[in-house]
């Protein structure tokens, strides 16, 4: 994801990019790209500081950020341009009771009276509470687990209705590991100092909201210490982020009485009941030796442990819709002690974020009408199908693919469902209830209809038509049960480019490269490769291209284990390696998708800069992103893409022409040897 930003202060121009750009053209300080240059870096010693390290150094991350760059900069515009719809109307006090407007200014205004919010505290989540501390017996533990499912996330585990990986035509119910509060299994076992620390607040950070939720001081260490016991528990039998890629790794087709016979000391009809699931006849289970786990573990703590259990997971999940003390604790510790973000959010910002998410389907119905920049959808289609046209090029023309295999990875490349702008259908909000009463219950509303909506998947046919986002969603998504991209209108919002259309390296840079390139890759990495064209999980390689693309694969996962993330802390090459892949790939098909475009034939020099190196710099400025350290080192531990830096001077230091338009030579930081430059696609 990727954009732009203006910027108004003169930039002095250094005789050493006038040098390593185009020594007979100046470089237009105004652009959007010559902008943000550091002209004290060299591009060949770390491109990624080069491209964006003046704007690192003018823009501070702001204390209520994890990180700030273009990212957080369309952010910002989306979130001004949201601001607005939900304004507009809340302003209309009189609108028809169920309308959209009704809905989306209620919902703005719940959240906004803060007023209100901090004379309720917590009494709205009460109710919830009092469920749990009405649980008897395991039995209750299911019942009430199931009924507040919609608020409480994935504790336990976590269930969702998805399509079948095997059969892309029907929807299933998968089951898989899941259940812990921090971000990822490691934070429990790491050893280092950081990891120890966050273990300590993280068990104080719950006894302070048991205390909220008015236990008194004994009770409340107890309880955090026996939910921490429990999350361990869990933690300990969850597979590593590397061990959950392989799509055919983390699947298990069990018959629902199987399943009961697996763990049978979960009611599991009782839970699928309730849930809204009626005659489960099978499920898929992502891991099945973590349910076995938890089956045990059901047991072997309490039933007073599994109510505190649950009660701080449904706390937690409502803490930012209640009053400012709830808010603030959990901020304290999930942003704070573990993101590094100073302070909070200002409220309109947290509560336009969280209207737009809860209210997206009927927002984005303004936002098109509103905000969408005219030829939207024409633009993206046209990149989208060049960047297709490329792919089919490459992989006719590719060294180490068989010709069968070629055969089939054509067919699912054409088959590619390309969903870009915005939906032509909405999903119905209508049974909503949005009201100017209570945050709180609006936000619940939402999520009950999201989940209802979710569950009743579940024995109807796949609608292969449905968004997974929004077109104010800023982000894509490929997904390989329905070979399908999914770009969404506001991708193509580049700041300073908001009327018209920004040059063709740009568009092709960020939406061409990070956005199709990245996104049609995921087809065929080393996840996407193992679904074929109808989306069903079924490899259609040859044994032999299998070996050769692993061999590849194994080449990237090394280059990005020798990246040093944030102290010591080297990126995982092996989870991240699909991302990579998708990233090397996007660039490189990216460029070769707008070597065909009447800039680059023409060779227009634009503010000073040659086609390529605009389309290069575009690259590094797409992932124009400072990060906190401690959010850094939240990436690296538990997220599948490489930190920022490394998404930009990974690939490039792959892709010859780039050593060709920055010249790029033996000796420097960004040079890699021939015999180690990943080439797959
Ligand atoms: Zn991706």
């Amino acid at each position: 994801m990727k954009s732009f930003f203006y910027f108004s202060g003169l930039i002095a121009i250094m005789a050493l990019i006038a040098s390593c750009t185009n020594s007979s053209a100046k470089l237009n300080e105004k652009d959007a790209l010559a902008m943000h240059i550091d002209s004290t870096i060299k591009p060949s010693d770390d491109f990624f500081m080069y491209a964006n390290g003046k704007w690192f150094k003018e823009n501070p991350i702001p204390a209520s950020e994890q990180s700030n760059g273009l990212w957080q900069m369309i952010q910002d515009t989306i979130n001004n341009q949201v601001l607005s719809i939900c304004k507009t109307s809340a302003a209309i006090t009189d609108a028809p009771k169920g309308s959209d407007k009704q809905k989306i200014g209620d919902f703005y205004y719940s959240g906004m009276d803060s007023v209100q919010l901090n004379k309720n505290g917590i009494d709205d989540a009460k109710p919830y509470l009092a469920m749990i501390d009405d649980i008897k017996d395991l039995n209750g533990l299911v019942k009430v687990a199931a009924d507040l499912r919609y608020i409480a996330g994935s504790a336990l585990f976590s269930l969702y209705v998805s399509q079948d990986d095997r059969f892309s035509n029907k929807n299933a119910v998968m089951i898989s590991q899941g259940g812990i509060s921090l971000y990822d299994r490691n934070y429990y076992f790491d050893t280092d100092d950081r990891a120890i620390m966050i273990r300590k607040k993280f068990v104080e950070h719950m006894a302070d909201m048991y205390k909220i939720a008015g236990y008194d001081e004994a009770k409340a260490k107890q309880a955090a210490e026996s939910t921490m016991k429990i999350e361990t528990a869990l933690a300990k039998s969850s597979r590593k982020m590397e061990d959950t890629r392989d799509p055919l790794k983390n699947y298990t087709k069990l018959s629902f009485k199987k399943l009961t016979e697996t763990a049978p000391n979960f009611n599991w009809a009782l839970f699928t009941k309730n849930i809204g699931l009626e005659k489960v006849d099978s499920v898929i289970i992502g891991q099945p030796e973590f349910v076995s786990s938890l089956n045990g573990y059901l047991k072997s703590f309490s039933i007073n442990d599994w109510k505190n259990y649950l009660k701080f997971h449904l706390f937690s999940n409502l803490s930012e819709y209640m009053d400012d003390k709830t808010y603030q604790e959990n901020f304290n510790f999930f942003s704070k002690t573990l993101g590094g973000v100073e302070e909070p959010k200002p409220r309109w910002k947290r509560v336009v974020e969280q209207t737009n998410h809860s209210m997206g389907e009927l927002i984005g119905q303004v936002y098109v009408k509103e905000y969408l920049p005219k030829g939207t959808k024409d633009k993206l289609l046209e990149i989208g199908n060049a960047i297709r046209d490329v792919y089919a090029e490459r992989i006719k023309a590719l060294d180490w693919m068989s010709p069968e295999t070629k055969d089939k990875a054509l067919i699912k490349l054409n088959g590619i469902v390309m969903k870009v702008g915005n939906p032509d259908k909405w999903k119905d909000m209508s049974i909503v209830q949005i009201d100017r009463g209570s945050y709180l219950k609006n936000v619940v509303s939402a999520s009950q209809w999201r989940y209802k909506y979710m569950i009743a998947k579940y024995g109807k046919p796949v609608d292969r038509t449905e968004w997974g986002m929004q077109p104010q969603t800023y982000n894509a998504y490929y997904n390989p049960s329905n070979n399908e991209i999914c770009v969404p209108g506001c991708n193509i919002l580049v700041p300073g480019y908001e009327h018209v259309l920004a040059d063709d390296a740009l568009l092709y840079s960020i939406i061409g490269g990070s956005t199709f390139g990245h996104e049609i890759t995921h087809g065929f990495d080393d996840q996407g490769a193992k679904y074929d064209k109808e989306g069903n999980l079924n490899n259609w390689w040859t044994k032999s291209d299998s070996v050769k693309f692993f061999t590849k694969t194994k080449l990237i996962v090394a280059q990005f284990n020798e990246y040093v993330a944030v102290d010591k802390l080297h990126i995982n090459g092996s989870s991240t390696q699909g991302e990579n892949i998708a990233d090397l790939a996007g660039v490189s098909m990216g460029f070769e998708a707008f070597k065909k475009t009447k800039q680059f034939t023409n060779n227009e020099i634009i503010a000073g800069m040659k086609p390529d190196q605009r389309y290069f710099l575009a690259y590094g400025l797409g992932w124009m992103i400072n990060t906190r350290p401690e959010a850094l080192a939240n990436q690296v531990k538990s997220d599948v893409h490489s930190p920022a830096k490394f998404r930009v001077n990974g690939p490039l230091s792959d892709i010859p022409e780039f050593y060709t338009a920055f010249n790029i030579k033996q000796g420097d930081a960004m040079w890699r040897a021939d015999s180690l430059r990943v080439k797959i696609w």
